[in-house]
């Protein structure tokens, strides 16, 4: 019989028991806090929020970050915006409701307490960051301004033009630096944690590599948070910066922290399609475009097969022979369902033939309509980077006139086609942000916690930082309480050596095998398996040729890449090499957790269970729980175990866009 998890939740999302539960919470006397140290790993939304507030509540924390710098982590690419129930439209949002759209987002495979706290804090958030001076834009009179993000019919995203992560991080950063001034926060740049250190069962500290002179370091302390970010590049090909990597969860999974939910990963719909095998890295086309941009494809094939062969423009179609599908299928959310929606619609016209580029994997996203009813200028005033963006990439402005067809101005379309671009799984933390392993936390994209089976735009911010600077600062606290009185264990201990070996034997190993394959040639063919069999459509057939194929690919991996240098200062392939042994457990753990799964819910779309129309069919009677996997060694299945889900506030139905 499969285990079962608890999730320590306080009952339900009612928001009288979630008082209760904060009365309940210990807070450590302000006098022991100046003797706990916390690590956090990670400098992103998550790890830079969640530093900066444990700092200025008196705790001494490491915070390690890969790159040069934390305003450098991968939450500077976020462009669209951030989630909060103000209502500041008028249109009826409130708490509750973002609260249901997010669980009905997540397909209902989402913990309904945390949704509900999420949804609580979420105001708090916008207001931490204009106090902070976020630049949010504002309407004219002053208000802070808001647009659409999918699966909502309220407006309530808080953006700063496209570059809402950056100006976010800035802010989390500014925060940051004035604890690290005050001596509270010491920031290690250019470390990378390798592994985390158990002592008598508990999360006591890390392993980290100096990425520039090559030496393994030893930190203690009384907690470990990680904030590491998802495992979306496992499939070589994303929108998620080149430096994005789940070892320390992988880590932490191998140590007996369980994985939750791994096979829901999300497409996004609107990303540029892939151009070419030599291609690294995919660019995003913010979300927030389909507040003004209509996608659409052909409705006639001989036009979709002129638009392959290059012979006809986008712009020389009529409108009467465009077919503006979202629009069609769903007219209640039209360009704005959810993204697995949305994913999923396009890849459907694609595979009929309609696509529209050369290699027919692309549909267009036209702002002909928006620029005729509202200017140039204000597309641009809400837009202006992104267009710049996909003209630097593809050389077509999208605000360029292209075409007069009855006295209609037609512009330049953009072309999009869904991409890998953010993990709803991770590793698996009961109400309080606490992994399996008594001490170790988890928090932002490197949880599971929010989304379900699908993460709604502009949700995955407010989750990063509503961990970050307004519920793991508490809530470490029912852990730190009781370790108040025990003093950090010294990093001499027989586990620290053992864990520093480990690691260090590894890196020999990898510089050892001297084969004839670089890192990047063989993730590229990973990302191949796991596009084509771990992808957007599965089927239990494909699922086990793909975990075949990742096998073979692996053994190749042990017996034949090669690692140029020495393990002695800066070796940027060996740090790859290290990353992409930990994209195969994660790989295998995604197919796993997708074979398992005999239903399709958000993000996860199993072939053999959709309806008539494609839509995803759920399986609610039997799968109505977390998946969380627990390490059995490599090479060897993991094990499941289930956290069964319990609703109280919501009612379960099926999901519905159309009305
Ligand atoms: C192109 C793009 C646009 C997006 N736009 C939006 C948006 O508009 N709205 C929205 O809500 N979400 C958006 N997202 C998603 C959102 O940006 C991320 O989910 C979020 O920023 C993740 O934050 P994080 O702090 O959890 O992790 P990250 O920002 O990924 O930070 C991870 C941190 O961990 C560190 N790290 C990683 N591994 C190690 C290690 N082993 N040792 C030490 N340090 C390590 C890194 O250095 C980094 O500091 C977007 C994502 C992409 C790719």
């Amino acid at each position: 019989m499969a285990k079962v998890l608890d999730s320590k939740i306080p009952a339900g999302p009612v928001p009288e028991k979630w008082k209760e539960y904060k009365a309940h919470q210990r807070l450590v006397n302000p006098k022991n806090k100046l003797k706990l140290d916390v690590i956090v790993v990670g400098t992103g939304l998550a790890g830079a929020s969640a530093a900066a507030s444990l700092g200025e509540m008196g705790f001494n924390v490491i915070n390690l970050c890969i790159q040069d710098s934390p305003r450098r982590a991968h939450s500077i690419a976020a462009q669209g915006g951030i989630n909060a129930a103000k209502c500041y439209q008028n249109d009826g949002d409130s708490i509750y409701r973002l609260f249901y759209d997010t669980v009905k987002g997540g397909d209902y495979r989402a913990r309904e307490a945390n949704v509900y706290r999420l949804a609580e804090v979420s105001n708090n958030i916008i207001d931490q960051c204009v106090a902070q001076g976020v630049p949010f834009a504002r309407e004219y009179g002053g208000m802070l301004a808001n647009r659409s993000f999918g699966g909502a019919q309220v407006s309530r995203t808080f953006y700063a033009k496209g570059q809402t992560g950056q100006q976010l991080l800035l802010g989390a950063y500014s925060s940051l630096s004035c604890q690290v001034n005050a001596g509270k926060v010491k920031l290690y740049t250019r470390y990378e944690m390798e592994d985390v250190v158990i002592v008598d069962g508990r999360a006591r500290g890390i392993i980290a590599k100096n990425l520039v002179t090559g030496k393994l370091e030893r930190f203690s302390a009384n907690a470990v948070v990680i904030a590491t970010g998802g495992y979306g590049n496992t499939y070589f090909l994303s929108t998620n910066a080149m430096g994005c990597n789940c070892t320390a969860a992988v880590q932490c999974y191998r140590k007996g922290a369980y994985f939750a939910n791994p096979s829901y990963v999300q497409i996004h719909p609107t990303c540029i399609p892939v151009h070419g095998d030599k291609q690294s890295k995919l660019t995003l086309m913010s979300e927030s475009l389909r507040n003004d941009g209509r996608i659409w494809v052909p409705k006639k094939i001989e036009d979709a097969k002129a638009l392959q062969a290059g012979t006809k423009q986008g712009w020389e179609i009529p409108e009467e022979d465009r077919d503006y599908y979202l629009e069609r299928r769903y007219p209640a959310f039209g360009n704005l369902v959810p993204r697995d929606v949305a994913s999923r619609a396009a890849k459907e016209r694609c595979d009929k033939g309609f696509g529209v580029n050369n290699t027919g994997l692309a549909v267009f996203l036209d702002f002909s309509e928006s620029i005729n009813r509202l200017g140039l200028d204000v597309i641009m005033q809400r837009y202006g980077n992104l267009f710049e963006m996909y003209e630097e990439i593809t050389d077509v402005f999208p605000g360029d006139v292209a075409n007069e067809i009855n006295g209609v101005k037609y512009y330049k379309p953009m072309m999009i086609y869904p991409a890998i671009h953010y993990t709803m799984g991770g590793i698996w933390v009961d109400y309080e942000l606490q992994t399996t392993i008594p001490g170790l936390f988890a928090i932002g994209e490197c949880n599971f916690s929010d989304h379900g089976a699908n993460r709604l735009g502009a949700s995955a911010l407010m989750q990063g930082l509503a961990d970050g600077y307004f519920v793991l600062p508490y809530t470490i606290q029912n852990y730190l309480a009781d370790q108040a009185v025990w003093p950090k264990v010294s990093t001499d201990l027989p586990e620290f050596e053992e864990a520093e070996k480990k690691v260090d034997a590894e890196m020999d190993r990898l510089l050892k095998i001297q084969g004839k394959r670089s890192v990047d040639s063989i993730h590229k063919e990973l990302g191949h398996i796991m596009w084509e069999y771990v992808g957007m459509g599965r089927t239990a057939e494909g699922l086990k040729t793909g975990l075949k194929k990742m096998h073979e690919l692996e053994k190749e991996f042990d017996e034949n890449l090669f690692v140029p240098g020495t393990k002695e200062g800066l070796n940027v392939e060996l740090d790859k090499a290290i990353h992409l042994r930990d994209f195969f457990t994660m790989g295998q753990l995604v197919a796993f957790d997708a074979l398992s799964r005999n239903e399709s819910c958000g993000g996860h779309f199993r072939e053999e269970y959709q309806t008539e129309e494609g839509e995803a069919k759920r399986d609610d009677e039997n799968y109505f729980y977390v998946g969380c996997w627990e390490y059995k060694g490599k090479g060897n299945e993991p094990e499941l175990i289930k956290e069964p889900l319990e609703y109280e506030a919501i009612k379960v139905q099926t999901r519905n866009y159309k009305n």
